[in-house]
């Protein structure tokens, strides 16, 4: 506290940390912890299962500045576990419904929504100058992306992942500890060779487990605690009544990772990776275009209006036609619903959205 700076200023920032007082009591966080975090910034990349939890509980623990980032819409099948969401939510993109929960929380928060998709031309800009970032996302794609932008920026961040009743998590922090590509030498498994939540669904109490592991890693590091970090892979089987701690510490400098050793950014550059997905159990396909023209959706809806059911506010819009549901956002990204074929999801943009 500045007690230099009246009595005005101490009795305010004293009732602003009221309501972190069992946070505060605990004494590695303390008052000065607190106001750190208070003072810190995080991007949660993915705001379903993991990201609702992780956004939720930093919100409540007062990190002052967060930004959320997904590039989907809230669907029934997603509240099993994705906790910032309810029946009324369905349909809306999730960056935005979760901002207003979040405020709802705790309106001293600095927080803002981005709907789109990460991709290597735009995560640089979009995490820069933050303190940590936190992976809610649920494909490697992203995440060796996230650990390119990461490691290149030297900014710590928290891997997550969960399937079935399993998860793991670990803190990669730039140029200290070894990184997720020194853990997968050899990159992510190709797509279709491992179980995914489509095959083997995934449990409300491991995302839980996993996301409140990878807020107290953030809690750890943006109140000035990094000494505290974790330096393992810490690995779940909640159904199986197993966890290991795989000791990381030294594995930085056993290989010679590309990425944290060679300063090569592979993800970065767009060499590696994809723009359009077949989306993890969804029978839908998300379709990117690299150079992005940006769709005026209030247009779009009158062009489609005659032609099938239309819906459209300010970041997505919706159109059912047939067995299909195209839903297209301003970045004139699409999602199609009722396929996993990629040639008729490009067919039906092509003939609908037209770009
Ligand atoms: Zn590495």
């Amino acid at each position: 506290m500045n007690q230099e700076s009246g009595d005005r200023e101490p009795q305010h920032e004293s009732l602003r940390l009221r309501r972190y007082q069992k946070q505060t009591r605990f004494s590695p966080i303390g008052d000065q912890g607190q106001i750190c975090l208070l003072r810190a910034s995080a991007v949660i990349v993915g705001c379903g299962a993991l990201g609702s939890v992780i956004a939720n509980t930093l919100a409540r623990a007062g990190v002052g500045h967060l930004k959320l980032i997904d590039r989907d819409f809230v669907e029934l099948d997603n509240l099993q576990r994705q906790v910032l969401y309810n029946e009324s939510d369905v349909g809306q993109a999730k960056a935005v419904v979760a901002r207003e929960r979040l405020l709802e929380i705790n309106r001293e928060l600095d927080c803002e929504a981005v709907v789109t998709d990460v991709d290597f031309t735009n995560i640089e800009s979009l995490i820069d100058s933050f303190d940590v970032v936190l992976d809610g996302t649920d494909n490697f794609e992203t995440r060796f992306l996230i650990n390119d932008a990461c490691v290149k920026k030297r900014i710590p961040w928290v891997y997550g992942g969960c399937l079935g009743a399993e998860g793991q998590t670990m803190t990669i922090l730039p140029g200290t500890t070894a990184c997720l590509n020194c853990l997968m030498l050899d990159g992510p498994p190709p797509p279709g060779t491992t179980a995914t939540c489509d095959s083997a669904g995934v449990l409300g109490p491991i995302i839980n487990v996993i996301a409140s592991i990878q807020s107290l890693e953030a809690i750890k590091l943006l109140s000035g605690n990094e000494a505290a970090v974790s330096k393992s892979l810490q690995v779940f089987d909640m159904w199986g009544n197993r966890s290991s701690q795989i000791n990381v510490g030294n594995l930085r400098s056993r290989v010679d990772c590309p990425t944290c050793k060679r300063g090569e950014y592979q993800w970065l550059s767009g060499d590696a990776g994809s723009h359009s997905a077949i989306l993890c159990g969804r029978n839908a396909v998300q379709l990117s275009i690299p150079d992005r023209p940006a769709l005026d959706l209030q247009k779009l809806a009158l062009r489609l209006n005659p032609l099938g059911t239309v819906s459209v506010n300010s970041f997505l819009l919706r159109f059912q036609i047939d067995a299909f549901t195209i839903t297209v956002f301003p970045d004139s990204r699409a999602i199609i619903n009722g396929t996993e074929d990629l040639a008729i999801a490009k067919r039906l943009y092509s003939q609908y959205v037209g770009v």
